[in-house]
């Protein structure tokens, strides 16, 4: 039991998580005096090593390509704000919303998907015969390294690894899962996190909820992004119907709005509307469904969900975001140079573990020791290796 009586888990609804019924930490600790088991999560995410690196890795720009671009801690911030404001309207755990937005990318490499998909490769690749050692079978998946991080990783408490959170917020973190690697998770912990992922069922709704308010953020950020950076042009994306309809609202509102005031106006108009769409569309299902706990709630299928309309219409703007931007040219020629960092460092660090710092050269699994300090780096910090140990400039 936890945070019993503090007065932020009054004015919750049923089926929202309260701290009080937490499923626990897997070390016991004593409650702090002044903030319940959520809060703490939060405030242990914002203190972590992992989260101030944020800052410095890709969203869908490089860190370096300019200053305005998101990065993965503003994404991460963007999703906390998103997610608080929905969870306060539908009287759910803000502060669990808030340390899950906060933590849900903790495991991001440099250079984004790129980066996932060369470390990926990298370990499913070697073999023994090669000269290096196995494959330990985990393959590399973000969602699983987030919650690697803040269960293992990170070093900062004296008497655990990791940062020791509570059930409900590493649940959260956990967002994907293979199926490979929820068996394992299992037999670590058996009916924990990756029980879900073998035998149904959904997470709170403080998890879903990230889900999707990550989902939002991201599709509005990177029109911004993508407008920004020269790569989409508001031409191309009058073809976008959810985000045209936006544009003429505002220019309805506005005649004569132009420019980037037009662009952020309908980006504006069009997260308020998926902010209330999810609202309402949650209101009714949540009726529908009787839930009225949280166990209930995980036997539930999702139920913090768009409209059906509103669906349709996001899943149009992301083809067009996935054509037109992520498999932009330009942007796919940076992915195959940060590719080809992450590959060469990943073969260095295995040819030389003294190059890497000494805590993570002795680690027993060398193949995962390099892929976690690889995916620790930040974008500049594994570009200025790259340079030292292959002597190649791939970004001038
Ligand atoms: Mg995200």
């Amino acid at each position: 039991m936890t945070g019993a009586g503090i007065a932020a888990s009054v004015g919750l609804a049923p089926y929202a998580s309260d701290p009080a019924l937490s499923r626990g930490r897997r070390y016991p600790e004593p409650e702090a005096p002044t903030r319940t088991a959520y809060q703490r999560d939060r405030d242990r995410v914002i203190h972590c090593t992992a989260f101030r690196r944020l800052v410095y890795k890709t969203q869908v720009f490089l860190n370096h390509e300019g200053d305005l671009f998101r990065t993965r801690l503003t994404h991460s911030l963007e999703v906390a704000q998103l997610g608080r404001s929905i969870a306060r309207s539908l009287r759910l755990n803000e502060d669990l919303v808030e340390a899950i937005a906060l933590a849900h990318d903790l495991g991001h490499t440099p250079f984004g998907h790129a980066g996932q998909d060369a470390l990926n490769d990298c370990l499913r690749h070697r073999s023994p015969q090669d000269g290096h050692d196995a494959d330990d079978g985990w393959g590399f998946e973000h969602n699983l390294q987030s919650l690697r991080v803040v269960d293992e990783l990170e070093e900062r408490y004296p008497a655990f690894d990791g940062l020791n959170l509570c059930f409900e917020t590493r649940e959260g973190v956990l967002k994907h899962c293979s199926r490979a690697n929820a068996l394992r998770l299992e037999q670590q912990e058996p009916s924990g996190v990756a029980w879900r992922f073998l035998y149904g069922g959904s997470p709170s709704l403080e998890a879903q909820l990230c889900n999707l308010a990550d989902e939002i953020a991201y599709n509005a950020h990177d029109i911004d992004d993508g407008v920004r950076s020269g790569l989409l042009s508001m031409e191309q994306l009058a073809e976008v119907e959810l985000f045209e309809h936006y544009r003429r609202r505002a220019l309805a509102n506005y005649p004569g709005l132009a420019g980037r005031r037009l662009l952020f106006e309908a980006i504006r108009l069009m997260l308020s509307d998926q902010v209330y769409d999810v609202i309402d569309t949650t209101r009714e299902r949540l009726a529908a469904s009787r839930v009225e706990n949280v166990d209930a709630v995980r036997a539930s299928p999702r139920l913090v969900a768009f409209s059906d309309g509103m669906r349709e219409r996001t899943q149009v703007l992301k083809t067009f975001l996935l054509r037109n931007l992520y498999r932009h040219p330009q942007v796919m020629e940076t992915t195959q140079r940060a590719r080809r960092v992450v590959s060469d460092l990943f073969d260095r660090y295995m040819d030389k573990p003294s190059e890497m710092p000494e805590a993570h050269g002795q680690r027993q699994h060398q193949a995962r020791a390099v892929a976690d300090y690889i995916a620790g780096m930040t974008d500049r910090f594994a570009i200025r290796e790259h340079e030292r140990l292959v002597g190649a400039v791939l970004f001038p």
